[in-house]
C-alpha cells in the first residue's frame, strides 16, 4: 500500500486564488464579449469541489456567428493583409501580456484542471515563449522562386494564409495547447474560431481579452465555449471553415476528420499516445528512474506524452520497478495550490472511475498493482501514483491510453523484441530510449514508429522542434520551423515573357 500522507487543503490559499479573477466569463465573437442564450456551464475545482468558473453554454448558432465573424475578418481584412512586421508586433505584445498576467493564468488552469500551481506557472512561462517564437516565424514566412525554367518562363510560389481555422482543444493543458496552434495560425494571417474544453475555458477566454488588448482586429480570433456536439461539431463541418486544428482523443479526432470530409478541409490532428520508455541495462539508472517518475506522474498522467509504458530489459526489470515504487510513494500528491505539490487532482469523478476500471480489468487479467491503485481521500479526486506489473501485450492496459497516474511495466530481452514491443500499439506519439550505447540508443530510436524520440531524457520540449504523432496519434506536426507554413496554401505563379509559340499554327507563321 502507499505511503502517501493524507491530503489537506488550505482554504485561505483557495480564497486568495478565487479573488484573482471573476467567476463569470463570456465568449468572444466579432471582437465583443457575448453571453450566449443564458445557459451556463459551471466548473468546480476538482481538488476543492467549489465552483471556480461559469461559462456560457454556447450553441450551434454561437459557433455559426463566430465562424461568420472569422470569415468576414478574413475576406475583408485587415488581418490577412497586415505586414508580417505588424502581425509579429501583436504576437509579441500578447506574449508580454501573458507574462504580465502569469499568476492569474496559472491559477485559472490550476483551479479548473486540478494541476499543481508550480507546474501551471511553468506552462504559462513556456506559453509566452511560444508566442514569441511564432512572432519570429511570422517574419520569416516566404515562398519560392524559379529562374531556371528557361529565358521565357519564370515561376514563383506564394504562401497565402489558408483562411478560417477551427481550433479545438482538450482540458489537460488549456493555455499551452491553444498556444501551440493559435499564434501560428495568426502569424500566417488566418482568422480563427477557438473552442476550449467546457471544463477548462477560463485561461483561453482570458487570452481572448489579451488579444484584444494587444490590438488584434475584431473577428480575427473568436472563442466559443460549450460542449463538443453543440459547438465543436459545427466547427468541423461548416463550409466556411478551411482548416481544423484539433487536439484531443483519437476517438473524437476521427469524428472531426469524418465531419470535415464533405468539404475536404485541411486537418491537423494531435491525438492520444501510449508512450514507451525503453530502459537498457547500461543506462544511467538514477537518471532513468528520475525521468520515469516525472514522465509517469507529471500532470497526474493526464498527458498525451505521458511515459505510460515502461519497457524494461529483463535483467534490470525487478530492481527498476521496486525503486520506482519507492520513489513514487515519496512524490507529493495533494493540494494543487501548494507550491510543493507535484501531482494534483484527477479532472472529474467520471474520469477517475474510468482509470479505476482499467486497473480492475488489468488485475482480473493477471497483472499486479505494485504500488498505489487507491484514492487518497474520501471526497476529492486524488489518486496515488500506480505501477502495474506483470503486464502482457494481450492485456488491454498494455496498449490503451489510461490518461491517469498509472504506468505499466513490460519486459524484453533483445533489441528486436524491445522495438516490437514499443510498436505494439495503434499510437505513435513519443518514446524514450535509455542507454549509454550509441548503437542501442540510435538503433532503437530509428526502429520506433513515433513522432518524437528522446534519448537519455524524457518530455523535453522547445518550440523549435516539431511535435506530433505517427499512426493513430495524429496527422501533421505542430511547432518547429514549419509551424506557420502549416496554416498556408501555396499559390503557383507561372509567368511567360516574350513572344508566344503557337500550339496550332505552324512554326514561323
Ligand atoms: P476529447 O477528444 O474528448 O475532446 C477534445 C475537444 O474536442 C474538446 O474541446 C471537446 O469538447 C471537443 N469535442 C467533443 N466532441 C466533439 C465533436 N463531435 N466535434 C468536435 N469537437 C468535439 O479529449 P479530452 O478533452 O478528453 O482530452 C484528452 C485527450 O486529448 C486524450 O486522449 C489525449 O491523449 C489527447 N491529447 C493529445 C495531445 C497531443 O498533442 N497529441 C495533447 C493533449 C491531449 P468537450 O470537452 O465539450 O467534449
Amino acid at each position: 500500500m502507499t505511503a502517501q500522507t493524507p491530503i489537506t487543503l488550505d482554504t485561505s490559499k483557495l480564497n486568495e486564488a478565487l479573488a484573482r479573477f471573476p467567476r463569470d466569463r463570456a465568449m468572444w465573437i466579432g471582437g465583443r464579449e457575448v453571453k450566449g442564450g443564458g445557459e451556463t456551464i459551471e466548473r468546480r475545482s476538482p481538488a476543492h469541489g467549489v465552483v471556480v468558473t461559469r461559462v456560457p453554454r454556447g450553441r450551434a448558432e454561437d459557433a455559426g456567428a463566430a465562424i461568420a465573424a472569422a470569415r468576414v475578418a478574413f475576406d475583408k481584412g485587415p488581418w490577412p493583409h497586415e505586414t508580417a512586421s505588424n502581425r509579429a508586433r501583436v504576437l509579441l505584445k500578447v506574449a508580454d501580456l501573458i507574462d504580465r498576467d502569469r499568476e492569474t493564468l496559472a491559477l485559472m488552469d490550476t483551479l479548473e484542471c486540478g494541476k499543481p500551481i508550480a507546474q501551471a506557472r511553468g506552462e504559462v512561462e513556456g506559453t509566452a515563449d511560444i508566442w514569441r517564437y511564432a512572432a519570429s516565424l511570422a517574419r520569416e514566412l516566404s515562398g519560392d522562386s524559379y529562374a531556371n525554367l528557361g529565358p521565357d518562363r519564370l515561376g514563383f510560389v506564394l504562401r497565402e494564409p489558408i483562411g478560417v481555422v477551427s481550433i479545438i482543444t482538450p482540458w489537460n493543458f488549456p493555455l499551452l495547447i491553444v498556444s501551440q496552434k493559435l499564434p501560428f495560425a495568426l502569424a500566417a494571417g488566418c482568422t480563427c474560431v477557438v473552442k476550449p474544453s467546457e471544463m477548462t475555458s477560463a485561461s483561453t477566454l482570458h487570452l481572448g481579452a489579451l488579444l484584444a488588448e494587444a490590438g488584434l482586429p475584431d473577428g480575427a480570433c473568436n472563442i466559443v465555449t460549450g460542449y463538443g456536439p453543440d459547438v465543436g461539431a459545427p466547427m468541423t463541418a461548416d463550409p466556411a471553415v478551411d482548416m481544423i486544428s484539433f487536439t484531443g482523443s483519437t476517438r473524437v479526432g476521427r469524428a472531426a476528420v469524418a465531419a470535415s470530409a464533405a468539404t475536404l478541409k485541411k486537418v491537423s490532428m494531435e491525438l492520444g499516445g501510449k508512450n514507451p520508455q525503453l530502459i537498457f541495462p547500461d543506462a544511467d539508472m538514477d537518471a532513468a528512474l528520475d525521468a520515469a517518475t516525472f514522465g509517469a506522474w507529471f500532470n497526474a498522467g493526464e498527458c498525451c506524452n505521458a511515459g505510460s509504458r515502461l519497457l524494461l530489459h529483463a535483467e534490470i526489470a525487478e530492481a527498476f520497478v521496486s525503486e520506482l515504487a519507492e520513489r513514487s510513494k515519496r512524490v507529493k500528491v495533494g493540494d494543487p495550490l501548494d507550491p510543493e505539490t507535484r501531482v494534483g487532482a484527477i479532472i472529474t469523478a467520471d474520469h477517475l472511475g474510468k482509470i479505476e476500471g482499467h486497473l480492475r480489468a488489468a488485475e482480473q487479467g493477471g497483472a499486479t498493482v505494485r504500488t498505489g491503485g487507491n484514492r487518497l481521500d474520501s471526497s476529492g479526486l486524488f489518486m496515488a501514483p500506480t505501477i502495474v506489473d506483470k503486464v502482457t501485450t494481450a492485456m488491454e492496459i498494455a496498449s490503451a491510453e489510461v490518461f491517469g497516474p498509472v504506468v505499466v511495466a513490460l519486459t524484453f530481452e533483445t533489441l528486436d523484441e524491445a522495438v516490437a514491443l514499443a510498436n505494439a500499439t495503434d499510437y505513435g506519439l513519443s518514446a524514450s530510449v535509455w542507454s549509454r550505447d550509441l548503437d542501442t540508443a540510435i538503433g532503437v530510436g530509428r526502429g520506433v514508429r513515433a513522432g518524437t524520440v528522446w534519448v537519455n531524457t524524457f518530455m523535453d520540449g522547445t518550440p523549435e522542434l516539431p511535435f506530433g504523432g505517427y499512426r493513430q496519434s495524429g496527422i501533421g506536426r505542430e511547432l518547429g520551423r514549419n509551424a506557420v507554413k502549416d496554416y498556408t496554401e501555396e499559390k503557383t505563379f507561372h509567368v511567360h515573357t516574350g513572344p508566344r509559340t503557337s500550339w496550332w499554327l505552324p512554326r514561323g507563321t
